[in-house]
């Protein structure tokens, strides 16, 4: 039987009591949201909190919405949300694509955007999704807020810019013209993590990629953000012949081991071709949106 070590309990009321619970009780003391990655954990004993926050009553977490030039999600928006949510599915549908492929009902039913970018296990899908798409973290701790970009928020495996003293509060994902993205994934069987994927977002103008946005899970320790296909797409009319170029960068610059899910060459080659895969489809949403 797995059993986790003995802790105490709170069930927060407000942000500011988990922000001064997370002060006065110090780094013994974690936030629990869904706890689909948190629990597991605590019953392997690879986690040992010993006092836990639970921030699932904290409603005013919950939301998804438009906010001048943005999209705001709340950190406690479960993944079902996520997944129904018609306004994402317009401006972002690589989360409506990355969602149908999280897990299964019952972890969807009760996980959230906070505790899967958290966690921040290499293989999460929607730590590769708010990359891609440019996204941005705002950070609360007793100091005040903080908001940082996705590549500053991914410090390590398992490790963000969300310190021991901190929740996060909201993710925003900038709304500009000419977006379009996609999210590919190969998994074993349905629900499974990722052997890898690849998330895509291309702001397109006047026929070429002004910017694009390029992220992989589950190839190497953490999120790879592709910055050198960034640059490679940025100002280019899209072709099948960069899409494919774009994808060589993806085999070379992730990092994948082998494992039970497959050999280092197969993820590399995986990589790839879902990185072409998901910018095709990315490009052509643009381009559909934009007629
Ligand atoms: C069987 C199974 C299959 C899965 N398959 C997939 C999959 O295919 N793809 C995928 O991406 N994910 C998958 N997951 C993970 C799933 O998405 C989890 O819901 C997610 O990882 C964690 O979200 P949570 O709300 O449950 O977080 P929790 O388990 O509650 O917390 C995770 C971590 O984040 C911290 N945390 C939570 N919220 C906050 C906050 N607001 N501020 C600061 N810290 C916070 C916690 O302290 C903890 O350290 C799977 C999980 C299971 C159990």
């Amino acid at each position: 039987m797995q059993t986790p070590a003995s802790f105490e309990y709170e069930r927060a009321t407000s942000v500011d009591g988990v922000i001064a619970a997370l002060k006065k009780r110090g780094s013994g003391a974690r936030v629990i949201a869904g706890g689909h990655s948190l629990m597991p954990m605590m019953k392997l004993r690879l986690a040992k909190p010993e006092y836990l926050i639970d921030i699932n009553d904290l409603t005013e977490l919950s939301y998804i919405r438009e906010e001048g030039e943005e999209i705001a999600i709340g950190a406690l928006t479960r993944h079902v949300e996520l997944l129904n949510s018609e306004l994402l599915a317009e401006h972002f549908p690589l989360f409506r694509d990355a969602e149908q492929v999280i897990a299964d009902p019952v972890v969807r039913n009760r996980g959230t955007i906070g505790g899967s970018l958290c966690q921040a296990d290499a293989a999460e899908d929607l730590s590769a999704v708010c990359s891609a798409v440019k996204a941005k973290a705002v950070i609360r701790g007793a100091d005040g807020e903080r908001t940082v970009s996705m590549e500053e928020f991914h410090v390590g495996p398992y490790t963000t810019a969300v310190g021991a003293g901190d929740l996060l509060i909201e993710v925003r994902l900038p709304l500009r013209a000419g977006a379009g993205s996609a999210h590919e994934k190969v998994e074993r069987r349905a629900g499974d993590w990722a052997i890898a994927a690849a998330s895509a977002a291309v702001w397109m103008d006047g026929g070429k990629i002004a910017e694009a946005g390029i992220a992989l899970s589950a190839v190497g320790l953490t999120t790879i953000h592709l910055s050198r296909a960034e640059q490679l797409l940025k100002g280019k009319a899209p072709t099948d012949e960069l899409f494919v170029e774009a994808g060589e960068i993806a085999s070379t610059d992730c990092s994948p081991s082998a494992d039970g899910r497959g050999p280092v060459d197969y993820k590399r080659h995986l990589a790839g071709v879902l990185t072409g895969r998901a910018l095709r489809r990315a490009v052509s949403r643009a381009l559909h949106q934009e007629a």
